[in-house]
């Protein structure tokens, strides 16, 4: 008698999990490479991969709380060249955020995210995901008005050079995915409708990409949402049907896509199932960071089995809407609340891949 053979959904977070309140309250008065900064860091990095993995979740990451201020500047946060009045993010509530401004050439980041990688491997005991910014969320750091003496061109340039070196360092490390935030891919369709932002955001991340070969893409992956800040979002109104047949040409292996906010869910997997090519896994958001109750596992039980009817179950797993804390001021979510949402996707995820692996022999 022959076992049937065993289905698995892999199950991965997206990435970023609320500062413990010391830590914030630090940070509120001393800047991120602060020495007194270092042992907050570091217990609130212990403490995250701890609790993490006790939720069960079989990929982890140091829940970003090194990020200073957040998932989009870490990499260039107290560069000389840069001043703070740059592209300003609307949000839902009236809020926004504001990225720097370049000023004068030659771009180059101040940090890559690999270093972050180096501490959380040295706690994690299960594999580690890293996140990193994308270049076309950097490429909004350029002015319009240009540079004396630095065309665009080059600073295009050295921002892939040091977007494709980030990567490098992060799989040359050891990170089980490297995933891209791409937050501004749905603002793009709402701040210009006729498409050629989000156009150009997409041949800008492609030309990062093309940089890497089939095989070192299989590791790396791109998110999207519609931004998540103080349970605020920057795009949630506009449709994934303008956004998704682009996003999936992006030459990524892995593609987490916000869902469990999405009002009409079937309408968004079925534009998933007619653009996700057969070389693409996807990862389907069954827990929304932006809402305050926990989901419980049969709620995540339910949307897995939803997503399977029409999503082929070898390029299906499952992830987190978003990060709980992409900024790293954010105290919309607890940490408490963080990880037991994460619980419901790891035992939720679980409950679907029993009964979808029992149901097929
Ligand atoms: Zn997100």
């Amino acid at each position: 008698m022959t076992e049937p053979a065993r289905i698995t959904i892999p199950t991965e977070p997206v990435g970023s999990i609320p500062r413990p309140p010391e830590l914030i309250r630090k940070l509120a008065e001393v800047d991120s490479d602060d020495p007194a900064l270092a042992p907050l860091y570091e217990g609130a990095i212990r403490d995250t991969i701890e609790r993490f993995e006790a939720t069960g979740s079989p990929v982890v990451t140091d829940g970003e709380q090194k990020k200073y201020h957040n998932f989009l500047t870490y990499c260039v946060h107290g560069l000389p060249n840069t001043s703070p009045d740059g592209f300003k993010i609307p949000f839902s509530d009236g809020h926004t955020r504001r990225m720097l401004r370049l000023t004068r050439g030659p771009f180059r980041y101040l940090r890559y995210a690999d270093s972050y990688l180096d501490v959380a491997m040295r706690h994690a005991h299960v594999p580690v995901k890293q996140t990193v910014i994308s270049p076309s969320a950097l490429s909004l750091m350029y002015p319009a008005e240009g540079i004396p003496d630095y065309p665009r061109e080059q600073f295009i340039e050295d921002l892939l050079h040091e977007h494709e070196t980030e990567i490098r360092r992060c799989l040359q490390k050891g990170a089980y995915k490297v995933q891209i935030d791409f937050t501004e891919g749905r603002l793009a369709v709402k701040i210009d409708s006729s498409g050629q932002l989000l156009d150009s955001f997409i041949d800008l991340n492609n030309l990062a990409l093309s940089r890497f070969s089939p095989e070192e893409r299989k590791p790396i992956g791109i998110h999207t949402c519609p931004g998540g800040d103080f349970h605020a979002t920057h795009s949630a109104e506009v449709d994934y049907a303008d956004l998704l047949p682009r996003f999936f040409e992006l030459k990524a292996g892995n593609f987490y896509v916000a869902l469990a906010c999405e009002q009409d869910r079937p309408r968004v997997l079925k534009i998933i199932r007619k653009h996700l090519k057969p070389n693409q896994n996807i990862f389907v958001g069954v827990i929304a960071p932006n809402r305050p109750g926990i989901e419980s596992a049969e709620e995540v039980r339910d949307r897995v089995l939803e997503a399977s009817e029409y999503i082929p179950i070898e390029q299906l797993g499952t992830t987190d809407d978003c990060g709980f804390a992409p900024f790293s001021d954010d105290t919309s979510t607890s940490r408490d609340a963080a990880f037991a949402k994460i619980r419901a996707r790891v035992l939720g995820t679980a409950l679907a891949e029993n009964l979808i692996g029992g149901s097929s022999s």
